[in-house]
Parts: C-alpha cells; sequence; structure tokens
C-alpha cells in the first residue's frame, strides 16, 4: 500500500493489507552487484497505484523501489540499493501488524546520540509534497478484472481495505483513501514512532511501540475538562485508535483516555478528566514508552528499577539566545518535562541523590544560574526554571537514558510579535479565497462526492458574490488542479489581501458527526473567524460546532488575519445530500460572502 521510514532510516515499513488468502510472512532475500543491492518478492500481492520509490538523502540506504514484478502468478519485488561497500548481510526482514518490515542497520547506542522527547516547537514537516492521490485507488484494475487475472475476492477485499481505511489529508482531516508515493516530489515520510500497543496500569495509562516518542506541549479544554498531548511524526495502529479507555479500574475515579491519528503524521491522547491538569506524562529511559498518570495516583515503584543519580552537569552557550544544559546520570533516568507558560519542570523520577555544590558551580555566571534542583521524597528530583511563554524549550534524551539536554531558546513577547506579522501593505478590501484540495488531492471522498469540487464551487460563488460588491478576489486556485500548501502561502503573501479564507469540507469516521466549524490559529484572525462563522450559523439550520484554534498550514503561516471553514460534513449522508445541493451551497457562499464585507467593513472604521 505504501511505505515509509524511521527517522534513522535504519527500518523501512512496508504497509499491507492482508486479504483473505493471506500474506507472506517470511522472505527470501537475494544479493546483487553494481550497484550494492537486494531484492526480495511477496508473492501473491497487488501494488496499489504506481510503481512506488522512495530515495534516502542520509544513511546506507540510497533508494528503495517497489514495483508489480509479475501479474501472473502476482508478485512484488521490492529492490533496496544501498552505499556501495554495506554489508547486504545484516539486513532482515519480518512482518509484523500489517507491515513489512526491512531492518538494514542496528542503530548505534553513544552517548552523545540524542532523540528529543519534548519540543515547544516541532519541526513543521511539511507534508505539501505528498499527493493525496486518491487516483492510486482508482488505479487498481477494479474495471478490468476479466482482462486480469487478479482473482476477484482480492480485489473486493482490496477495496473494501479502502473503505475502511481513515488515513488523514494534508489538512489534518479524515480521508477514505490511500495515501501513494507522488513520484513527481520529493518524498520524504518520517515517522519516528510507531505505537502499537496501549493499555491502562496501575489507574494510568502507558503507551508502547517501536522507534523514538516525542511529545508537543500538553494543553487543556474545558467542557468537558481535558488534557491533550500530541506525539508528532507518530502512527497509532489502526485497532488502538479511538477507543474511551477507563483510566481507574477500581471505579475510583471517572477519568477517560482516548488515542487516535489526528493527523496524517501525528497521534493525540486525551484525558477527560475533572482533574485533567493533575495528568503528566513520563517518559521511559528508552524513550520507547509514554505513561500518563494523576500526579497525586503516582506510585514511585510503578517506575523505577534502577537508581540514577546525577553524574555531572555542563552547560553551553549556543549563541546568544540559545543556551543548552546537559546533566549526565549514572543509570538510565525516567523523566517528566511539564512546560506551563512561564515555568519549565524537568522531574527524574528515579534520581536519589546529586552534588549540590557541584551543580551550583557549574550553573553559576550561566543562563541556568536560577535553574533549581529540590529532592521530593517519594518522587525524586524536580529541577525547575522560570521562562517566558515565548521560550523555546527542547528537551532530549540520549539513546542509552544516560543523559538530558535542555535547550532553551530565548523568545520576544508575543503580543507586540503578532501584531508585527500583519503586513503593512496589506490591500484594502482584497480577499484571497482558498479552495481547499485539487487535483490529484480529492480531499475527503465519500459515495464518489469529492470535497475538492464542493470546496471550488462555493468559492467561485463567494467570489462572484464579494466581486459584485466590488471587492477585489484572487483564488488560490480556479480549477481542478493539485496547488500545495505552501504554494497557497506564497500566493497570498504575494497578494497581501486583507484576509484569506480557506474553504473546506469535514469529515469524520463516524457517520454522525455533522454541523459547521470555522477555525483559526492566529489571534489577530479571531475576529474574522467570530464574523464569519455567526453568519454561516445565522444562515444554515445545522449543528454549530464552534470555533476552533488549529494549526493548520495555510491559516499559521498566512500573515493576514485568516480563517478555515469547514461547511460541513460530507460523512454523514444527510448533510451530504444538503452540500451538493445548490441551495446549501449558495446559503453558505452567502454566508461567508456576508461575514467578510461586514468584518472588512468593521475594519475600515
Ligand atoms: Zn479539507
Amino acid at each position: 500500500m505504501s511505505m515509509n521510514y524511521d527517522d534513522s532510516s535504519s527500518l523501512i515499513f512496508i504497509n499491507t493489507i492482508e486479504s483473505s488468502e493471506g500474506i507472506q510472512k517470511s522472505f527470501k532475500i537475494s544479493k546483487l552487484q553494481n550497484p550494492n543491492r537486494i531484492y526480495f518478492d511477496i508473492d501473491n500481492a497487488v501494488l496499489i497505484g504506481d510503481k512506488q520509490q522512495l530515495i534516502f538523502g542520509k544513511s546506507n540506504i540510497k533508494e528503495i523501489r517497489l514495483s508489480q514484478f509479475t501479474t501472473e502468478p502476482d508478485v512484488v519485488r521490492t529492490v533496496i540499493t544501498f552505499e556501495e561497500g554495506f554489508d547486504v548481510s545484516k539486513v532482515t526482514l519480518f512482518y509484523l501488524n500489517g507491515y513489512i518490515i526491512v531492518r538494514c542497520a542496528v542503530p548505534q547506542i553513544t552517548n552523545d546520540y540524542f532523540n528529543t522527547v519534548y519540543n515547544d516547537n516541532t519541526e513543521n514537516l511539511t507534508y505539501s509534497s505528498i499527493a493525496v492521490n486518491s487516483q492510486a485507488v482508482q488505479k487498481v484494475p477494479i474495471n478490468n478484472l476479466e482482462n486480469s487475472n487478479i482473482s476477484s475476492s482480492v480485489m473486493a477485499d482490496i477495496q473494501q481495505a479502502f473503505e475502511n481505511s481513515t488515513l488523514n489529508n494534508s489538512d489534518g482531516k479524515t480521508f477514505d483513501s490511500v495515501i501513494s508515493v507522488d513520484l513527481s516530489s520529493n518524498l520524504k515520510l518520517r515517522t519516528k514512532y510507531h505505537i502499537n500497543n496501549a493499555r491502562t496500569k496501575n489507574n494510568g495509562f502507558l503507551i508502547n511501540g517501536i522507534g523514538q516518542i516525542t511529545a508537543d506541549k500538553m494543553f487543556f479544554l474545558d467542557s468537558p475538562k481535558r488534557a491533550v498531548i500530541d506525539l508528532p511524526n507518530t502512527y497509532v495502529e489502526n485497532n488502538l485508535r479511538n477507543k474511551e479507555i477507563k483510566l481507574c479500574s477500581d471505579n475510583s475515579c471517572k477519568d477517560t483516555l482516548k488515542i487516535g491519528q489526528f493527523e496524517y503524521n501525528k497521534a493525540r491522547v486525551v484525558v477527560t478528566s475533572d482533574t485533567a491538569e493533575k495528568y503528566i506524562p513520563i517518559f521511559s529511559a528508552d524513550s520507547q514508552s509514554l505513561f500518563f498518570i494523576n500526579s497525586d495516583k503516582l506510585k514511585h515503584t510503578d517506575l523505577i528499577s534502577s537508581v540514577s543519580n546525577i553524574n555531572k552537569a555542563f552547560v553551553r552557550k549556543i549563541n546568544n539566545k540559545t543556551n543548552e544544559l546537559i546533566l549526565s546520570f549514572t543509570a538510565p533516568v525516567v523523566h517528566s518535562v511539564i512546560r506551563t507558560d512561564n515555568a519549565l519542570n524537568l522531574y527524574m523520577f528515579n534520581v536519589k541523590s546529586y552534588n549540590e555544590q557541584d551543580l551550583i558551580k557549574t550553573f553559576n555566571n550561566t543562563y541556568y544560574k536560577p535553574f533549581t534542583l529540590s529532592l521530593l521524597p517519594q518522587i525524586g528530583v524536580r529541577g525547575s526554571l522560570a521562562i517566558n511563554n515565548t521560550d523555546i524549550v527542547k528537551i532530549d534524551q540520549s539513546i542509552d537514558g544516560k543523559a538530558l539536554k535542555i535547550t532553551i531558546k530565548q523568545g520576544i513577547s508575543d503580543k507586540p510579535e503578532e501584531k508585527a506579522v500583519i503586513k503593512k501593505n496589506a490591500t484594502k478590501g482584497k480577499v484571497v479565497i482558498d479552495p481547499g484540495h485539487g487535483g490529484s488531492d480529492y480531499g475527503a471522498i465519500r459515495e464518489g462526492i469529492n470535497e475538492k469540487d464542493i470546496t471550488l464551487d462555493v468559492s467561485e460563488r463567494v467570489s462572484s458574490i464579494l466581486k459584485s460588491k466590488g471587492y477585489k478576489v484572487a483564488m488560490t486556485r480556479n480549477d481542478d488542479t493539485y496547488v500545495s500548501l505552501q504554494d497557497r502561502v506564497d500566493f497570498s503573501e504575494n497578494e497581501a489581501p486583507e484576509i484569506f479564507v480557506s474553504i473546506h469540507v469535514n469529515s469524520a469516521v463516524a457517520t454522525e458527526p455533522k454541523g459547521i466549524e470555522t477555525h483559526y490559529y492566529h489571534d489577530y484572525s479571531k475576529d474574522l473567524a467570530k464574523v464569519i462563522h455567526s453568519h454561516l450559523i445565522k444562515d444554515i439550520d445545522t449543528k454549530d460546532r464552534g470555533l476552533v484554534k488549529s494549526k493548520f498550514y495555510v491559516i499559521n503561516h498566512t500573515t493576514v488575519p485568516a480563517i478555515l471553514v469547514e461547511m460541513g460534513f460530507i460523512s454523514n449522508e444527510e448533510e451530504r445530500a444538503e452540500l451538493i445541493s445548490d441551495k446549501r451551497k449558495q446559503k453558505t457562499a452567502k454566508a461567508i460572502a456576508e461575514g467578510i464585507i461586514e468584518y472588512c467593513k468593521s475594519q475600515s472604521k
């Protein structure tokens, strides 16, 4: 179905869907020379879509190719080309939970190899280069069944699997098809962590997986009270997603936890609890597991196998704004990072002692001088530092678990910055309309109805209403073509409009959800979101799902007030029928246009 690889490029995952006829689970590797490569065949397998290829920028792997080698019998061949001199006899293959995994190398375990476990500012991998290529599905020769020798039951199974698959597309919403590799772009899919086990443990919740876990800053939501933590570059096994799990098996609490695939390559963990703010994430020493628990219920003995004391500390000044503190331990350290708006608390659970005088000396005359360590009975050691909410904190742990690196980049106050980024040359009365998806990116699809077609239709209607009122309108696409998210942002930045409005259709795995959501990200976009949303809700008879603060790419990276409207659910049968009707399209367009006009008028006062 697709391929991806871990960050160290030592593991390659080939994602498969098993048909009722079963899948081959052991493989014979053959070696070839000039160039140095191996191949293996997967028998009785059909490659979905075109030949696939990944090119690696680093590691010993140069390239991996998947192709339909023969169709009678069905054989998919995988060829992996390595650097000359790489010993291919080290390569092993195994099958796990739908993945054929190629292990090309064992990661070197050294004390100086760090993995990021916490980051305020996760590297924003751009997936604009991933074509959400629904055409791949259509390339399955379902119509040519008569001419091919693929058994119809196998094809039916594959089709069925697509129907059931719920991956996420580039705007972070679910869609119903397969992701294939767009060979024309330099695809780099980087899944660093693969969650394959999740369960309750001692009134807490334990997540286990393969790879290296990273977490974003935890945040909280109200009514009901929830704690949310995102795990970027993470894939969650299908069977673990979206299950409401009771955390207190003894019924001593009503707390529940849910884990889901929030975006294409991001997992989200949500704890619903009256004491949500008490929940903390605890990282295992090998960065492969994460344990969530109400800190009041934390029993020291649940976590700790061996005592690890602080050995040494080093402080490095990277530049005027960035400083780095490395703590080295006698054994792998189990820790938790609690980053609030004005403090960083680092809990080291299995630390019993440290040389205070040594550490004070090390911190002296450095950025980390106010870093205070305190010994907490029953817990371990807490390191605290007062920071600003705009400071960017990054915590890395060495692969052997025996060192933590705390990097802090000092930020500037965000309020003036928010204002400063708004373009000064913005053209009054000019609007950029962004019809979601297009071309090979279909967006959400249900019953042969494509999000990309509805978004274009409604956008055109908004545009013509605005033009008739004397507004200047520029659209990021005027026909059914693929435009990357970055190109949409670049287009808008070039046009320098007064506002940017992106138009989308929502979808969910469940068929019940319906209604309208208006998304904004920057505070300077909130007023625009409010005005447009109120027009939509006033004019359209559906559920009001409210304003949502979301880090969608196009509304995060545009520097003028920018919002994204999800004008209804294609996954709800009733709403789908409405969404494609002239009446609903026109009402939606009119409401959006009226919202835009009201907002622009209020700005010119
Ligand atoms: Zn969309």
